[in-house]
């Protein structure tokens, strides 16, 4: 048996989260599904956002699916006790420092995308590899008062270690691609940065057949709205790649459609949507799953190899967008609309493997 940890987490995440798991069970009879608490939810219950129990499941399980966490409900919690924070906990305490976003074009981008046709028919296939577990997020920070008001700071912080493996990280899958990486950094300003592009070119002599390019945050962020087929494989810190990987989303569609993988040095890893709980349409059944779906296929194909099953489900997501079928995010005129579980139910249909 594989043993799949569930944490379904608040706002739409039970529900995206429920029809991932559906898909698994389809395509996957040796699976074991546990659910266990987290985030905000998790407050309710026992007042942390990351209980042990859940810690412990996760550590003995073999891989993750999360919904999303966090709300209104929780926005006067401490920072210690938000539910975001049990994202990040999770992160250190599992090990898992590279975060990929596949950013991929689908029949109904063009419709959907902001950007113009002729942009997006080109057709879109990117992957952000985000160093997950350092930088801005986990740097010391503080908060002092001042005569006028407050002096606040965060700190941005990498060793040479924590960029080396990000950088074989998506060298290694730089190779099983168009051989292309874009480092993108702000070495012109940052400390960190300058240490992250010296880092980043020496791992690069590794790997002669990549082609590396190195990028300002800046000018990225315009280059992906300008000319997105441009990239490959983008290469980048926590931060950089946090905000990225949200606007590289919406050019495809809808930040409903982008799934994401968080891996570490093992097979093991976390698996989820990269967009929130969406606290405006939850509990509606008008939740896009399949950002959550596409999730569960990156953990067959990253976690267990599985990659006729992964392949199966991708298939029946693009199926299903072909025969019209959409939810109200990415809904355009001559599609018929359907709810998070109706299109759940769709992909399952289009499921042959
Ligand atoms: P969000 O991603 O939850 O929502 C942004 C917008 O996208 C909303 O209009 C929402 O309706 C829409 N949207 C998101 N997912 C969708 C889906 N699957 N189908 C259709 N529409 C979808 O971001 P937010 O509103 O900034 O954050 C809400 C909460 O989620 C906050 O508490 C935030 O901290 C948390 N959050 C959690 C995670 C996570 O769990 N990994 C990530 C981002 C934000």
């Amino acid at each position: 048996m594989i043993r799949i940890a569930v944490l379904p987490g608040d706002g739409i995440g039970p529900e995206v989260c429920s029809q991932a798991v559906k898909v698994l069970r389809h395509v996957c009879k040796g699976f074991s599904f546990t659910e266990a608490a987290v985030g905000g939810a998790a407050l309710d219950s026992c007042g942390l956002p990351l209980p042990s129990e859940t810690l412990k499941l996760c550590k003995e399980s073999d891989s993750i699916l999360l919904g999303a966490v966090g709300g209104p409900k929780w926005n006067a919690a401490p920072p210690h006790l938000r539910p975001e924070q049990a994202i990040l906990q999770l992160r250190k305490e599992l090990n898992i420092y590279a975060n990929l976003r596949p950013i991929v074009s689908y029949p109904m981008s063009k419709d959907s995308s902001p950007l113009k046709p002729g942009i997006v028919e080109k057709g879109i296939d990117i992957l952000i590899v985000r160093e997950l577990n350092g930088g801005i997020y986990f740097g010391p920070k503080s908060r002092e008062r001042t005569s006028t008001g407050y002096l606040a700071s965060d700190t941005e912080i990498y060793s040479t270690d924590e960029i080396e493996r990000i950088a074989h990280a998506a060298f290694g899958i730089a190779k099983k691609r168009t051989r292309k990486v874009t480092s993108v950094d702000k070495a012109n300003v940052l400390e960190s940065s300058r240490l992250w592009r010296e880092t980043v070119e020496k791992i690069s002599l590794q790997y002669p057949e990549i082609d590396l390019e190195h990028m300002y945050i800046d000018n990225c962020a315009m280059q992906l709205i300008l000319n997105p087929s441009r990239f490959d494989v983008i290469l980048t810190n926590n931060m950089f790649g946090d905000i990225l990987s949200d606007e590289a989303s919406v050019i495809t569609g809808s930040i409903g459609m982008m799934p994401s993988a968080s891996i570490g040095g093992q097979s093991f890893g976390l698996y989820e949507p990269i967009h929130g709980s969406a606290p405006d349409i939850a509990g509606q059944n008008k939740a896009n799953p399949i950002a959550a779906i596409l999730s569960a296929a990156m953990m067959l194909r990253l976690s267990f190899n599985m990659y006729r099953e992964a392949n199966a489900i991708e298939n029946a997501v693009e199926k299903a967008l072909n025969m019209g079928y959409r939810t109200s995010d990415i809904m355009s005129s001559g599609c018929k609309e359907v709810g998070t579980s109706e299109m759940g139910e769709l992909i399952i249909a289009g499921i042959s493997c």
